[in-house]
């Protein structure tokens, strides 16, 4: 690698207390003479791949939603009505009950019987930050694209979005590994069948019925903080997933053990900072060779600003030994067909091995339902 223009190496450490890497930077010499920009011979398509995959799974979603919701109507009818089938894909909105039963299967070896698809899609979230860094944050999550929308309508309606000082964003960071940390602490020291009881309490039957009464009965105190989120949401990018949400501290901390990053060559960068300014988690992209940071959710908005081809790219370390650009990244970058083909193959492999293991749907009698689903505001959690 040539070193014209550059003083040399220098580690810097990783910004924030909750970043564990240090991230390796070049130094450039403000003298540094101007590199001449070789333009990117095809146009990115990352953006419209990804936003593609983002309202592909909303509807997904919104499907599920509106059929457990008659499912629900169905039993709060005593049995009239519109019947169809509880979508056990529902279990995906229970992550607790997804990291309480991955407990449950590594401690005893079997599948739980309870909400066994929140186990399979958990799995299937965890293992995607494993391989593609935080790719479901950026690429799936429905609450991801809803706070992506609401910036980018802030930004919009503001002109801009605001930054946190250093001295309030790090600390607000850590919030979602505190929170991480509670959920990790109380399921730790719980045994497998403490595990199993609490999954066969009242509580725990229903709690996919509960978690849809919060919204359809909300109260005034809820709706004033989801209205002080929106809010801040449109001020702050990403507001709840930067700094609130402990599935995404989790998905984090499983992407530091992932392969591929986002890379930078700097014989190919010729340092415009444009991936630094479309960065929505504010990473110094121009500066890096790599992106180790946990914040970052492989949504390539860095690699779409780039204008310089083989500059940037989602990609495995490149060979070392190519002498040019496009060897070292030869078969090495993970285009965004590539990472929508992986977490589709991710997603419906797990949905297949549940069905296939005949271990996706929870099977409760229709009578329990009957009894618990009209009255399940009146169940309450068994700690309390
Ligand atoms: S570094 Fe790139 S991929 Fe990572 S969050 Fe920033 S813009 Fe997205
Ligand atoms: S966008 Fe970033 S990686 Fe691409 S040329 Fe500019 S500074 Fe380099």
């Amino acid at each position: 690698m040539s070193l014209t223009g550059l003083s040399g190496f220098c580690t810097l450490q990783a910004e924030g207390g909750t970043e564990m890497a240090t991230q390796t930077v070049l130094r450039t010499v403000s003298s540094a003479p101007k590199k001449k920009l070789v333009r990117r011979a095809a146009p990115d398509r990352s953006q419209r791949i990804r936003h593609t995959a983002q309202w592909a799974f909303m509807a997904l979603n919104v499907w599920i939603g509106v059929q457990f919701y008659i499912w629900v109507r169905y039993f709060e009818r005593g049995g009239h009505g519109l019947y169809l089938p509880r979508p056990a894909g529902v279990e995906g909105w229970l992550p607790i009950a997804g990291l309480m039963n991955t407990k449950y299967f590594f401690s005893t070896g079997h599948v739980p019987l309870m909400h066994p698809a929140a186990m399979f899609l958990f799995m299937a979230f965890v293992l995607m930050s494993l391989l593609l860094k935080k790719a479901f944050c950026s690429w799936l999550c429905p609450v991801g694209t809803i706070s992506e929308q609401l910036w980018k309508a802030g930004r919009r309606i503001f002109g801009r979005n605001l930054q946190l000082p250093r001295w309030a964003d790090i600390p607000l960071r850590g919030l979602k590994y505190l929170l991480l940390g509670l959920f990790a602490y109380v399921i730790g020291v719980m045994s497998a069948d403490a595990l199993e009881g609490f999954m066969y309490t009242p509580y725990g039957v229903v709690a996919d019925v509960k978690m849809l009464n919060f919204f359809r009965d909300i109260s005034m105190a809820a709706a004033i903080v989801l209205i002080v989120f929106v809010f801040l949401s449109l001020l702050v990018k990403n507001f709840w997933c930067r700094y609130l949400c402990p599935y995404g501290a989790l998905m984090g901390l499983a992407s530091l053990f992932s392969p591929v990053k986002i890379r930078r060559d700097p014989e190919a960068c010729i340092d415009c900072a444009k991936c630094a300014h479309a960065c929505p988690a504010g990473m110094p992209v121009d500066r890096l060779i790599q992106v180790r940071s946990l914040e970052c959710s492989a949504c390539m908005e860095c690699v779409a600003a780039c204008p310089a081809e083989n500059a940037l790219q989602l990609a495995l370390p490149p060979r070392r030994s190519a002498a040019t650009s496009a060897g070292r990244w030869a078969k090495r970058s993970a285009g965004p067909l590539i990472v929508a083909a992986v977490l589709a193959y991710i997603f419906f492999g797990m949905v297949l091995l549940g069905r296939a293991t005949s271990r996706w749907q929870t099977n409760i009698p229709r009578d329990m339902y009957m009894h618990l689903v009209p009255h399940a505001n009146q169940v309450t959690h068994p700690g309390m």
